[in-house]
């Protein structure tokens, strides 16, 4: 984490704004703006944890808000605790004491010694959601959840991880991937929020969306892919700083589409290929069409590449994918309340079946892809090679990136597709 003070600006002063705010030291917007009402909050929340109070968050201060980042605190065991009367001192149950404490022996708790207190939530859905904020979840998901298995399905150009979550055990494998275009990344916490939401009720015995989380984790292995395009997401919350290489280059890239917006119409990696018209089922058309359209050459959106699978998002999907055994794949997409389940004529017998239950639980309308983008997208592949039900969902409504604001209406309207598409 960077030193924030006056003037600062950018994704981290969301996060902290966000922090200050949940503990109720902050009353002001989360606009990602350091002004004097965020100092403000910044010295009454140093002085109430006993650090020098300069209003300049520091080393200090960044470690004193790690436990509200994270979602778990360190306790060290005092004479009379035991796993009851700490759960109800920090908010939690015994159960998340239990899970997050494996090597704990919680009948016979020495003095002195430390445990894991996971308290209040993981995954904020209230700002900006960087490869930072994803880094520090999974990091808690690997202590708090230790069930979930996580890990790494390639490597981008400027060397984030893209990164996958596993909940489950269960023979019938899914994958649910997110935020493959950078201006959709709201998809990110989306899913992020669905994982937390399932292990929370796993580990504590409880349904979603009425079913049992246990049984969810007993006969499915679900696969999260929740940031397929790390880097793009990036550019698009200003977590790639202005001024810097990748932005400069993306920039450039841009100054040959001047009627996109900057970065905010960004939906490619940070070569300028749209990972999303990069797959082997129609690519030549996909071609043929965005090049018509003056997308002949690196872009903030639309260029399809030079070949097909050239993007390391692209491959590193398409081989994660081939190297399992998934029988449905949800591709979270951020375009006005649709469910696409089609690719040309192509299609399993059940898949319209399973759309419109999709839009049952969700109000979202079941469609027909347009024909101009019809072509060489994740899903279109999927469909295409495994003849397997495949969906791309467009969540939410309005000029992309859409606001975290709505965040909670896509998430309920969600929670049924993303819970039932264990189930099919
Ligand atoms: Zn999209």
């Amino acid at each position: 984490m960077n030193i924030l003070k006056l003037g600062s600006k950018g994704p981290e002063v969301e996060l902290l704004q966000s922090l200050l705010k949940k503990m109720g030291f902050y009353k002001g917007n989360i606009d990602g703006n350091f002004g004097p009402s965020t100092r403000q909050a910044v010295i009454a929340f140093q002085l109430s944890v006993g650090i020098s109070a300069d209003g300049i968050v520091g080393p200090n201060t960044w470690n004193a808000l790690m436990p509200y980042i994270n979602g778990y605190t360190l306790y060290t065991i005092r004479q009379g605790d035991n796993f009851y009367s700490i759960a109800i001192n920090f908010g939690t149950t015994v159960n998340s004491l239990i899970v997050a404490n494996p090597n704990v022996d919680y009948n016979n708790l020495q003095i002195g010694e430390q445990i894991i207190v996971p308290f209040g939530n993981i995954v904020p859905t209230n700002i900006s959601y960087t490869t930072d904020i994803l880094d520090v979840n999974v990091n808690s998901f690997r202590i708090v959840y230790p069930f979930l298995e996580t890990g790494t399905i390639g490597i981008t150009a400027l060397n984030q991880p893209i990164r996958y979550i596993k909940f489950g055990n269960g023979k019938k494998e899914v994958l649910y991937v997110g935020a493959t275009h950078a201006n959709e990344w709201i998809t990110s916490p989306l899913l992020m929020k669905f994982l937390e939401t399932l292990s929370k009720a796993y580990v504590n015995n409880l349904k979603v969306f009425g079913i049992d989380a246990r049984e969810l984790f007993e006969n499915v292995s679900l696969y999260v892919v929740p940031m397929l395009n790390p880097d793009g997401v990036n550019l698009v919350t200003g977590k790639i700083a202005e001024g810097s290489l990748g932005y400069n280059r993306a920039k450039a890239i841009t100054a040959n589409f001047p009627k996109i917006s900057f970065p905010s119409g960004w939906k490619a990696n940070l070569e300028g290929v749209d990972i999303n018209l990069q797959f082997p089922a129609g690519w030549a058309q996909a071609k043929e069409i965005k090049y018509a359209q003056g997308f002949d050459k690196p872009a903030p959106r639309d260029f399809v590449g030079y070949a097909p699978l050239t993007a390391r998002e692209a491959v590193s999907i398409y081989n994660f994918i081939m190297s399992r055994n998934f029988s449905l794949m949800l591709t979270y997409h951020t375009q006005g309340e649709v469910i696409y389940w089609q690719f040309q004529n192509y299609a399993p017998a059940n898949s319209l079946d399973i759309a419109n239950k999709f839009a049952s639980t969700s109000g979202y309308t079941v469609a027909d892809t347009p024909f101009e983008s019809s072509f060489a997208g994740l899903k279109d592949w999927f469909v295409y090679y495994y003849r397997l039900p495949g969906f791309t969902i467009e969540a939410g409504r309005g000029t992309n990136p859409l606001p975290i604001s709505q965040f909670n209406d896509i998430y309920n309207k969600n929670l049924g597709i993303l819970v039932n598409g264990m189930l099919q």
